[in-house]
């Protein structure tokens, strides 16, 4: 590690830097005191051979039209810990124009915050301009009057830039210059302590931005990091700030909370820290009550089995997981509605109806895929019919699969018969002869649909 008055290139703006901590006011609580580590290519395991060509490509194109580039967040974790990221975020001093015009396949993205994407086929490699530390009541930079952050679109140095990063392991900057990684937080200690550590005052960071609590619990799942006792401490507290975000946003978080490949881990952190009640009060209350253990076990078995299809690289779907979450406030809702002498079809709509109106105005769920829910809920109580037409009319509908693979999870809990679970695993792999003898209608269910009939029929007549 080479200390700052050995590191030529960045000695100008480290004294910039220190410049302007001593000149820093009382409002200015935000600009930083730190010491800056860099650690040299030889002192860390960042290669680059396990970045992507895409952003490299990016990073010497910048560096050599003049500006200085970074890899910077969840890249440089992930490479630390020998995993392969989800994407690469890079960092430069360039404005997002002129990282435009060094780019023939970029687009200027973002509202709050101008973002260059750089397109490569599929990948996207995302370019910002280091953010800026201004006072907090600048013209730049609106915060809420309970804290939030508004609007935050000041450009500015890499020494300001890391102050605005939420954990400590995810301030850290790969430089393409020397191939060195620069440290503004301890950041580089934390992540060989597996300390997950928000940079400044906890309190603060939340209210600035309360998804940051998600982020937190998502990370100490996702990379089996402690929470550092001031950065865990503040969460059950302010948990409910998360109903002032955006529902889309929140949407958004919820995804990449379950869809890590840790989703039963983190869905038992939501609930330590009371995120959960804030993100799905409706099943959480129903969790609370605790009259009897199927939904929980069935919750915890739908999530296990989420991470278990990821960790053997097969598709997730979010439908499915969100349809698993509402199950039993669909089922509190439908009892209700049998007990007041609906008809079952009626009872199912209205109940999905109203627990969706409830939940999309906290998650804006799309369109697509509360349509999706839906369609596997209301195949369950008709997975109940067996004979006649009826059981090949369900094999033939779209989300069969995903319908069925929600029975048998209902089964494997509790809230199914097994029975009945396996008799449509022998029925969909069934040959032609075998399925005609497993619908056949029994004498019974002929006698009733005869008598029905009759019953209709006389109907007609009257
Ligand atoms: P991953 O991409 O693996 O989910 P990440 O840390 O890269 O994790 P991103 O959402 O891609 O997460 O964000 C990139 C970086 O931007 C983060 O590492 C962090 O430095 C910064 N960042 C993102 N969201 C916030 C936030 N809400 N507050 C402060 N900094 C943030
Ligand atoms: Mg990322």
């Amino acid at each position: 590690m080479l200390n700052f008055t050995s590191y030529n290139k960045g000695t100008k703006t480290i004294l910039n830097f220190f410049k302007k901590i001593f000149q820093a006011t009382d409002e200015q609580a935000l600009v930083p005191q730190g010491e800056v580590k860099i650690y040299t290519r030889d002192e860390h395991n960042v290669s680059r051979s396990q970045i992507s060509e895409n952003a490299l490509k990016v990073l010497y194109r910048l560096k050599k039209s003049g500006f200085q580039a970074y890899l910077v967040g969840g890249c440089v974790r992930d490479l630390l810990l020998g995993q392969e990221p989800k994407d690469f975020d890079v960092v430069t001093d360039a404005s997002p124009e002129q990282v435009k015009s060094t780019f023939r396949n970029c687009r200027l993205i973002g509202r709050r915050f101008r973002l260059a994407h750089v397109y490569f086929g599929r990948e996207i490699i995302e370019v910002a301009t280091f953010r800026g530390s201004e006072n907090l009541q600048s013209e730049h930079q609106k915060v809420h009057e309970d804290g939030r952050l508004l609007r935050d679109n000041v450009f500015g140095t890499l020494e300001e830039d890391v102050w605005r990063r939420d954990f400590t392991v995810n301030a850290l900057y790969y430089n393409i210059e020397d191939f060195s990684i620069v440290d503004y937080t301890g950041g580089m200690q934390d992540h060989a302590d597996s300390l997950l550590k928000l940079i400044g005052d906890p309190q603060t960071r939340y209210r600035e931005d309360p998804v940051r609590m998600m982020r937190a619990i998502r990370f100490a799942a996702k990379l089996g990091f402690k929470m550092d006792p001031e950065t865990e401490q503040p969460i059950a507290e302010l948990a409910n700030l998360l109903g002032g975000i955006p529902a889309a946003r929140l949407f958004d978080e919820i995804l990449k909370l379950f869809l890590n490949g840790q989703a039963q881990q983190t869905f038992e952190l939501l609930r330590h820290y009371d995120v959960f009640a804030v993100l799905f009060p409706a099943t959480d209350q129903c969790l609370a009550t605790q009259e009897h253990e199927f939904p929980r076990l069935f919750l915890a078995k739908a999530l296990e089995n989420s991470d278990k299809r990821i960790a053997d690289g097969k598709t997730v779907t979010s439908y499915f997981l969100m349809a698993a979450f509402l199950w039993e406030p669909l089922q509190m809702r439908i009892k209700e509605k049998l007990a007041a002498d609906e008809n079952e079809t009626a009872a199912y709509q209205d109940a999905a109806n109203e627990v969706l109106a409830q939940q999309v105005k906290i998650t804006a769920i799309p369109k697509r895929i509360t349509q999706s829910m839906r369609e596997v809920w209301f195949m369950q109580p008709r997975f109940l019919r067996r004979k006649g037409v009826r059981p090949y009319r369900l094999l033939t509908h779209p989300r069969f699969r995903a319908a069925y693979d929600f029975l048998l999870l209902r089964a494997e809990t509790g809230g199914a018969e097994a029975e009945l679970a396996e008799w449509w695993t022998r029925f969909h792999q069934a040959d032609e002869a075998e399925q005609k003898r497993m619908t056949r209608p029994t004498r019974n269910n002929k006698k009733k649909r005869n008598s029905r009939r009759t019953g209709k029929q006389k109907q007609r007549q009257n």
